[in-house]
């Protein structure tokens, strides 16, 4: 048995029932069964005082106040999801925004408001470890946050670390190599500065950063967490109340929010989750297996299998559902995207439904080409998001694509 459906798990109850029941105790308690969607922008208030109260009390980040007041301060649609976010991240807190990119960059502000509102001579700068998602790396290496960012090897976070350092960002599995960073390890060499994992590609039921000390966990709830492709949305889970307070802040003063229909479904899809990732992982190892054996392909990547096999079991509790793999070169890579049949040639991933694409010119086509080459990220390099399709019949697609 994987040990992700092992029951002993930290909180109360096993992580399927969490899935399930999370997020939903305000429900049974108003006679529903499915939880109802609030679409308003504004709210009447029942007294002056108490909504210029709500008003001061959300401004700086409170999770909940006496009056909901406005749409951007506080919707319950949304509040539901992020609560069962935070269950299933072993969270105290879950921040929603209106995207993954959003939802980086509110984590970004609120790192360097940190710093600055202590010093505000300081320049605080983001230690990072690549590779990362190609916008996340975009935008890191941008100057638009007025953040700098100091790439350095997982290694090595200990000597850079520094008074004006807001933030530790890593990714882990990294995309598109599925490479492992040790989130103990780094959290150890950071000391007190705050790490943040992108964990998109390892949602809850395979990974929970904040059980290995991460400061904050990110998602792309676009990819795993929504896992149908009809949503984009992003969730940072956190178990520091400050840090809590401060992303809610950026978020009412910047305005990424997650719209309440978006909300209503993620918090669908969460029942789902650890069922579709256990059946997808399943169909991934086994394709994973039989994409070894075919001689079109050179190198498969999946976490643990050929490397990192302890971290992997120390980290997560199963490989995941993505596959990379190198068929050699780029006109080959372009043979197999462009010969699938039943998988979607697409961006994105996590979804029920089985996606191949090709990272070097796709997801990771705005990064540097020295950094695409000493990461990893070949010109031939393919990476498959496995769904819930029957094996036999992705591996009749992807073969005929292999061979063709
Ligand atoms: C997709 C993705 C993002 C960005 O999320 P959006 O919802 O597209 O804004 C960030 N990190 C990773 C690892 C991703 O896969």
């Amino acid at each position: 048995m994987p040990a992700a459906e092992s029951e002993d798990d930290a909180s109360t109850t096993g992580p399927r029932t969490t899935a399930v029941h999370a997020g939903r105790a305000d429900i049974r308690a108003r006679g529903l069964h499915a939880p109802p969607i609030d679409l308003s922008s504004t709210y009447p208030i029942s007294g002056m005082d108490s909504a210029a109260n709500s008003v001061t009390e959300f401004a700086h980040g409170a999770r909940v106040s006496d009056e909901p007041v406005y749409a951007r301060l506080y919707n319950p649609t949304v509040a539901n999801a992020e609560s069962a976010v935070a269950d299933l991240e072993h969270a105290s807190d879950c921040v929603a925004y209106g995207s993954g990119m959003a939802a980086m960059t509110a984590t970004l502000m609120a790192a360097r408001l940190a710093i600055v509102s202590e010093n505000p001579d300081a320049h605080p700068h983001v230690l990072a470890v690549r590779p990362i998602y190609g916008t996340g790396d975009h935008l890191l290496s941008s100057p638009m946050l007025g953040l700098d960012v100091k790439w350095v090897d997982a290694d090595d976070v200990a000597q850079h670390v520094g008074p004006e350092t807001a933030l530790v960002w890593i990714e882990t599995p990294a995309n598109p190599t599925l490479e492992l960073v040790d989130i103990a390890a780094i959290k150890e060499q950071a000391g007190e500065v705050p790490v943040c994992v992108d964990s998109t590609f390892a949602p809850p039921v395979l990974q929970r950063p904040l059980d290995h000390g991460a400061t904050c966990s990110m998602h792309s709830a676009t990819k795993f967490l929504g896992g149908h492709g009809d949503v984009v949305a992003g969730v940072v889970s956190t178990n520091d109340a400050e840090w809590a307070d401060r992303l809610r802040h950026v978020r009412v003063v910047t305005g990424g929010l997650l719209h309440p229909m978006a909300a209503y479904l993620l918090h669908r899809s969460l029942p789902s989750l650890p069922g579709r990732v256990l059946q997808a992982q399943s169909t991934a190892t086994d394709l994973a297996e039989r994409c070894e054996e075919h001689t079109a392909v050179q190198r498969v990547h999946m976490p643990g299998r050929s490397e990192q096999a302890d971290l992997r079991a120390r980290q997560m509790s199963g490989p995941g559902t993505m596959i990379a793999f190198d068929v050699g070169t780029r006109e080959k890579a372009r043979n197999v995207v462009e010969s699938v049949e039943l998988m979607t040639a697409a961006v994105s991933l996590g979804s029920v439904d089985t996606l191949i694409q090709h990272p070097a010119s796709m997801t990771h086509g705005v990064v540097d080409e020295a950094a695409k080459s000493d990461h990893g990220i070949t010109p031939g390099l393919l990476r498959l998001s496995v769904g819930l399709e029957n094996a036999d019949d992705l591996w009749q697609d992807l073969s005929q694509a292999l061979d063709g």
